[in-house]
């Protein structure tokens, strides 16, 4: 650990510069001050001397408290007005400094005060988005209730037929259902992970040895290195139950019927679906639909009623109510 001179500035007269062990300023002769503070230069020379290498290791000076001046770690007694270490003796701070960051903190961004522009901008942009609201509203989605007439009812119905067959499914090795039969396998990118492959010394400060000389501090920093893991991923057989087919059947009136379906060998029904119709005329004779999945609901109207139709902007008819017999 290298061990540098550091140096201070007088505060009587102003010399700057002066080497750390110094005690007394090299221009005008006044005593390190009391709260004299030292600095490392960039590049100062590390001390080689053995000699010079132990007075720094020594410790940290001591001000006298009587006559002011500055007494190496190991004297007991002032140099210049014999008082002892132990009365009215304060003892340089020694004290680690760290280093400033490599890189600079990137500057704090500023908050500029709003310019009267961007707060209109605002206003734009909120006008902007209300406008596609209401617009949504007017032509979409808004509602009329308007008296129809029931002229008809229509149903659809089907059934998904669904086969038991073999398909082709990749997944990595540890996630592959047992007893299928593999096509091929090959080794992938599973993930990326961070991995401590040692450590390295850093230099991260200097102390201040309270002397005039700084020792630089180093810290055992890890090292990271980004290990790709692979995996080994499977293309393999499985049987699974997947669709096939659709059966539809569909027709006029209030009777529906499900389609007929001859289940081949290793076929099954799966997922049903009904959609029911009600076929509506208005007084201008113009004709609309609308449409649900409940069959009663669907049911309970007949021919010829007049209905109340919660119709759409955009044309679709979202209900549809009997009306009240006066
Ligand atoms: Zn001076
Ligand atoms: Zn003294």
């Amino acid at each position: 650990m290298a061990i540098r001179e550091g140096k201070w500035d007088c505060s009587y007269c102003g010399a700057v510069g002066i080497p750390g062990p110094e005690t007394k300023c090299t221009g005008c002769g006044s005593l390190r001050d009391k709260d004299v503070k030292f600095y490392l230069p960039d590049n100062a020379p590390e001390i080689t001397d053995e000699a010079e290498l132990a007075k720094a290791k020594q410790g940290p000076d001591w001000h006298c408290g009587f006559c002011g001046v500055d007494n190496v770690a190991t004297a007991t007694k002032c140099k210049q007005c014999g008082a002892g270490a132990a009365d009215a003796a304060t003892h340089r701070k020694v004290q680690e400094i760290p280093d400033a960051p490599d890189s600079p903190a990137p500057a704090p961004v500023r908050s500029t005060p709003a310019k009267p522009g961007s707060k209109k901008g605002l206003f734009i942009f909120l006008g902007i988005l209300l406008a596609i609201a209401l617009g949504l509203y007017f032509f979409v989605f808004r509602t009329q209730s308007q008296t129809m007439e029931v002229t008809g009812h229509a149903w659809e119905q089907s059934i998904q037929v669904e086969k038991f067959k073999l398909v082709v499914e990749e997944k990595w090795a540890d996630k592959m259902p047992a007893g299928v039969r593999e096509l091929s396998r090959k080794q992938e990118l599973f993930k990326t992970e961070k991995v401590k492959t040692g450590t390295k010394r850093v230099k991260t400060g200097t102390k201040d040895l309270g002397n005039g000389r700084f020792e630089d501090v180093y810290k055992d920093k890890p090292v990271y290195e980004d290990r790709k893991i692979m995996k080994a991923k499977v293309r393999y057989e499985i049987e699974r139950w997947v669709p096939e087919r659709k059966a539809q059947a569909k027709g006029e009136g209030t009777d529906p019927k499900w389609p007929k379906i001859d289940l081949r060998q290793g076929e099954r029904e799966g997922a049903k679906n009904s959609t029911y119709s009600l076929l509506l005329k208005g007084p201008k004779g113009d004709s609309l639909t609308w449409t649900t999945s409940k069959q009663n609901r669907w049911k309970a109207f007949v021919k010829g009623q007049a209905v109340n139709a919660e119709v759409r902007a955009s044309g679709g008819v979202a209900d549809v109510k009997a009306l009240e017999k006066k």
